[in-house]
């Protein structure tokens, strides 16, 4: 992972406390303003570890591999969906255009934008639950969506994708209805 651009902040109201945060491409560090430059480096350098710990401990151990990301399936079809739901292969694919991930009912394959390899382990989960959801019940109806909101984050992860949508200037949905062989809509 690359360095990221770091920029500090010192603040005369801090006395004690520093923090970070990550905006966008880079990460801000807040300071005391009466801190040396000595203890500054010191202290980027610790919050940059931090915050990178602290974000690799919320990624989804379904990153690392199609093989992870259908054993992160079988367990939240057991848990949200009464293990019906079985696809036949999950694959994580290059970032789609228009889509964060697909469904394909009549071979029950579930494809998964690469754009979600870093997302919260909940919001991967959520997306995970809306595409298993969709082999048991096509299009975006109310036996749909109550199925799906069995998974209890659900209204977050739809929020947080919005969110990351918007900020990443895309317009991206689960599943675009417009091509007839996904999602089977
Ligand atoms: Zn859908």
């Amino acid at each position: 992972m690359a360095e990221p651009q770091v920029e500090v902040r010192r603040s005369k109201r801090r006395r004690q406390t520093v923090s970070a945060y990550r905006d966008g491409d880079k990460v801000v560090v807040l300071l005391p303003a009466r801190m040396s430059r000595a203890e500054e480096k010191r202290w980027v350098a610790d919050m940059l570890s931090r915050l990178q710990r602290s974000e690799t401990r919320r990624r989804s151990p379904a990153r690392d591999s199609d093989e992870a990301l259908a054993e992160r399936c079988r367990a939240l079809a057991a848990k949200y969906l009464d293990g019906r739901a079985e696809p036949a292969t999950v694959r994580w694919v290059p970032p789609m255009r228009t889509r964060w991930a697909s469904c394909t009912p009549s071979d029950a394959s579930i494809r998964v934008s690469r754009r979600l390899r870093d997302v919260p382990g909940w919001v991967l989960d959520y997306v995970l639950v809306h595409e298993l959801a969709h082999l048991l019940v096509p299009g975006h109806g109310p036996a749909f969506w109550k199925l799906v909101r069995q998974y209890p984050k659900t209204e977050r992860a739809v929020g947080y994708l919005e969110g990351l949508s918007a900020a990443a200037h895309l317009d991206l949905g689960l599943d675009d209805d417009t091509e007839p062989e996904s999602d089977a809509v």
